[in-house]
């Protein structure tokens, strides 16, 4: 099982290229960047949404087909710059009613959705730096995938799999010692040294 989880040797990557796909997502763009920033030593840096028209939809559901909006977006990305596209619709995919975001391991990009991250979406009053703090940490996880990291069994660890709103915000925003070890060179920033106390 262990091996199932172990990367191949990172990735160089030099940046991260986020886009907006929608106007909800563009307006909280600035945010999002400055928090992403906060957790991660790589250049973020906002790019156009990969052009294509209106996403396609999982038929009967007003939800993105997140896996068919990945594919243009990986046709799109840079091997040496994972692009990530942050939407605020909802993503489904035909087997899952929703998903938070979409990656493939050791793939070029992802997709994450906002629209389950805002506590509006839960009936709780707006929370811009909350939804800020939970679109970093979906990002992250999946840039993990993208850098071949699998789902980690530590449940304090950013790449645990999270299937509720509550499940992600408990796991928090950092990588374990041995996810942060696997992933490209300054994806995770460094930990200071209070990371011992965790042994
Ligand atoms: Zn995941
Ligand atoms: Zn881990």
């Amino acid at each position: 099982m262990d091996a199932e989880t172990t990367a191949e040797a990172p990735h160089l990557w030099r940046e991260i290229g986020l886009a907006p796909l929608d106007d909800s997502a563009a307006a909280v763009f600035e945010r999002l960047l400055a928090e992403l920033s906060r957790h991660t030593e790589l250049p973020c840096r906002r790019l156009p949404a990969p052009a294509g028209g209106p996403p396609l939809q999982v038929p009967g559901r007003s939800q993105v087909d997140a896996d068919r909006l990945l594919e243009r977006v990986e046709s799109a990305a840079a091997a040496t710059a994972p692009l990530v596209v942050v939407a605020g619709q909802d993503f489904g995919v035909p087997l899952f009613t929703f998903v938070f975001g979409r990656a493939r391991l050791g793939g070029r990009a992802a997709v994450v959705s906002l629209a389950r991250l805002r506590p509006e979406f839960y009936g709780l009053p707006e929370d811009p730096e909350l939804l800020a703090r939970r679109a970093a940490a979906e990002i992250l996880h999946e840039l993990g995938h993208v850098a071949g990291r699998a789902h980690c069994p530590n449940r304090s660890c950013l790449m645990s799999f999270a299937s509720s709103v509550e499940a992600a915000d408990e796991r928090g925003l950092d990588f374990c010692a041995d996810c942060a070890a696997a992933l490209p060179h300054g994806l995770a920033r460094a930990r200071g040294p209070f990371a011992a106390a965790e042994l």
